[in-house]
């Protein structure tokens, strides 16, 4: 089982991530996390990616690949993997194509989580009170957005062309985002 979540930040993919891995048992692949534990090392890769992460930049597409490809390798992806904030740009998209064509694993689902812009703004502002993440301020997070906008929507189109989008609203409860994903996902894997 192999699914890719789509949405701007904000959206609420980390907390619909938790409760999909724990029901499918797969592991949750999330870019950010992994980009953040290398940042918390003291090294020059770590400067050079957090020159990336603190400006609400991307990371290098084929940076971000390498790290993702090693994990897919592993052990613990046997049974297939939930990517989240992967891709988010075309190049990605193509990549993780190539790859899992060469691995014969074909991708099941995209899921796009659709939130309101002032509403992600809020949502992001509070996180920042919360949790302290350093790109969590009002200058990078407008970044984050638009580059959001910019480079990862369009992969909305990707997975449509694919016939593997499933949208869902994600201005319900937690509850009933999380039970339109599980119908979405049930749909698809039957096709
Ligand atoms: P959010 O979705 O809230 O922005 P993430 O934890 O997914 O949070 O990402 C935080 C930052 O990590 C991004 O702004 C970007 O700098 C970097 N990053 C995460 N995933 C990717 C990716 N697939 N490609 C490039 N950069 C990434």
């Amino acid at each position: 089982m192999l699914i890719v979540f789509i949405g701007p930040p904000g959206a609420g993919k980390g907390t619909q991530c938790r409760r999909l891995v724990e029901q499918l048992k797969i592991p949750h692949l999330s870019t950010g996390e992994m980009l953040r534990a290398v940042k918390r090392q003291e090294s020059a890769l770590s400067r050079w990616i957090a020159s990336y992460i603190d400006a609400g930049k991307l990371a290098p597409d084929h940076l971000v690949m390498r790290i993702v490809a090693q994990k897919l390798q592993s052990d613990e992806c046997k049974r297939g993997a939930l990517f989240d904030g992967f891709p988010r740009t075309i190049v990605q998209a193509q990549l993780l194509d190539d790859f899992l064509v060469e691995h014969r694993t074909p991708l099941d689902i995209a899921l796009e989580l659709k939130v309101d812009e002032q509403i992600l703004i809020d949502r992001l502002l509070k996180r920042a009170e919360i949790d302290g993440r350093a790109d969590d301020n009002y200058e990078t997070i407008r970044e984050r957005l638009k580059v959001f906008h910019e480079q990862t929507s369009p992969l909305i189109q990707y997975y449509a062309k694919q016939g593997k989008l499933a949208s869902i609203n994600g201005m319900q409860s937690e509850e009933d985002v999380f039970g339109e994903i599980q119908a979405a996902i049930a749909k698809h894997h039957r096709q």
